[in-house]
């Protein structure tokens, strides 16, 4: 049976693109050879490298405007510390707002000061503070647009003359945004772009080398960027899929169709979730992703019943975070309406039978 996969990433994909992948497995553009043996120096490859960065920066309407688009391995979380290796002479300035804004904080303070603006820590991350002043002083501010394991996601963005950087690993391409406001980007593609094993990070060139420390040729911005990303091996198959991911996208409407699509999905699973006297939901109501609904039962009795019912319907991943407790359903990019159809149908179910 065909699942509904709320997993919270690795995650689900489109299935044209898991049919386009495990083609090329087998036989890679017709070539007699797979995508997995071929040299990542070879003109196929090449061309997978280039259409992902240039579709990247095509998505987040970035073209020509400074802007340069990397596909690096080690994760978002080799992200935490490249940004601050790079880019923290004194000081940076960060907002705290879940368990990977924390680990950012913990990775740049090996480099420097980390003046934490705003914490939500005080009611565990259930909220995005607002109203925080950012020194002017500082080298950056870095932010995380959309906090994957408490459900909560930046409406807003502040306005600060420094440098913007945003850990956008949960929500990246799910909905527009002006992207030029930022000055890097990073996501790991396991979350809303492809497998894991390749993160993307989008920069712009003009704010590097402000430091004066040396930087190992593996960690440093520059050296991939002279390189075309291919400094070193990169993870062949992983940038394939995502750029099959983002061609998937492009011909969906872009970002701008497939937002459309995340907030029908976030608006049916959110009125379930407020209209249903089983469930509460767990953030503060103007800060709900769109991307990762977090929730739990009012009854813990239920919890088997719940359990069940989901689980015979053929819904993966639904399992909160251990951090949270609950419940937390994942809709990204290629998750179909129809799938949280099916578990909004549970819940009201449940409500019925209970
Ligand atoms: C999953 C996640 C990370 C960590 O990503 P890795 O690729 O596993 O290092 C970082 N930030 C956010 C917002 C995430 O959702």
């Amino acid at each position: 049976m065909k699942k509904h996969n709320y997993s919270a990433g690795p995650c689900i994909l489109p299935q044209e693109v898991f049919q386009e992948a495990s083609e090329a497995i087998k036989d890679f553009n017709g070539s007699g050879l797979s995508i997995l043996e071929i040299s990542h120096r070879s003109k196929d490859f090449v061309d997978v490298m280039e259409e992902a960065r240039s579709l990247s920066l095509e998505l987040l309407g970035l073209e020509g405007k400074g802007y340069k688009a990397l596909f690096l391995q080690g994760g978002a979380s080799l992200q935490f510390l490249m940004v601050a290796y790079n880019l923290l002479e004194k000081k940076a300035a960060y907002l705290n707002t879940g368990t990977w804004a924390s680990k950012a904080i913990k990775e740049a303070k090996l480099f420097g000061d980390v003046d934490v603006v705003a914490s939500s820590e005080d009611k565990n991350f259930s909220y995005i503070p607002k109203n925080y002043k950012i020194p002017a002083d500082a080298d950056y501010f870095h932010c995380t647009s959309n906090n994957t394991i408490f459900g909560t996601q930046m409406k807003k963005f502040p306005t600060t003359n420094l440098p913007m950087v945003c850990d956008m690993s949960s929500d990246i391409f799910s909905r527009e945004l002006d992207f030029s406001k930022f000055s890097l980007i990073y996501a790991g593609a396991q979350k809303n772009m492809g497998p894991a094993g390749t993160t993307l990070v989008v920069i712009k060139e003009d704010i590097l080398g402000e430091v004066e420390r040396k930087i190992p040729s593996m960690l440093n911005y520059k050296v991939h960027l002279d390189k075309d990303s291919m400094f070193n091996t990169p993870a062949v198959y992983a940038v394939y899929v995502s750029m099959l991911t983002l061609r998937w996208l492009k011909a969906q409407g872009g970002i701008s169709a497939i937002e459309e699509q995340n907030k029908k999905k976030a608006a049916l699973i959110y009125s379930e979730i407020d209209i249903n006297p089983l469930f509460n939901g767990y953030t503060a109501v103007e800060d709900r992703s769109i991307m990762n609904a977090t929730f739990t039962l009012t009854k813990d009795s239920l919890k088997e019943r719940f359990d069940s019912m989901w689980k015979e319907a053929g819904v993966n991943g639904l399992n909160g975070h251990r951090s949270v407790g609950g419940y937390r359903a994942s809709m990204y990019n290629a998750l179909p309406l129809e799938s949280v159809q099916i578990l909004v149908d549970i819940m009201g179910d449940l409500e019925r039978k209970a």
